[in-house]
């Protein structure tokens, strides 16, 4: 079920909200925070929590990669939407896991109507880097559930 009221969301945010999502705002519509789990500088596979306020979603974008790379997304509270381009948007509730492979242009979260997190897996491999895209159409984004 969606959340919309913050502070039943923030009780159902296990994971935690963190700081807003500053370096990577011009990437995001509406704000977005992110939480570390882990230590990346000491070697640490990287996990972040990422929330995304009702209606925030990333751009397009693409996780690129020789071999190897790509994203896992582990959905941790309220409810969010994810879409490969040329396919269906695909519902995201808690305990929804999603792999996206190296070289695939997406986009992922929150509904209009609700708050959501996941935690955002970067899969190892070589040559890794993201390239971010064009914003999600408006219109588009209004016309899903
Ligand atoms: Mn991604």
């Amino acid at each position: 079920m969606g959340i919309t009221r913050e502070p039943e969301f923030n009780a159902a945010n296990v994971f935690g909200k963190g700081n807003p999502n500053a370096a990577l705002a011009q990437y995001f519509t509406g704000e977005s925070f992110l939480n570390p789990l882990t230590d990346p500088q000491n070697g640490e596979l990287p996990l972040f929590n990422v929330t995304f306020e009702p209606g925030c979603r990333n751009n397009w974008h693409v996780h690129h990669a020789k071999s190897g790379g790509g994203q896992v997304l582990i959905c941790t509270a309220g409810e969010g939407w994810y879409q490969e381009e040329g396919k269906a948007a695909r519902e995201l509730v808690p305990g929804t896991v999603v792999v996206i492979p190296a070289g695939v242009k997406h986009w992922h979260g929150a509904k209009a109507d609700s708050w959501f997190s996941h935690i955002a897996i970067e899969v190892p491999g070589e040559g890794c880097s993201n390239e971010w895209l064009e914003p999600v159409d408006d219109a588009a984004f209004a016309m899903l559930g």
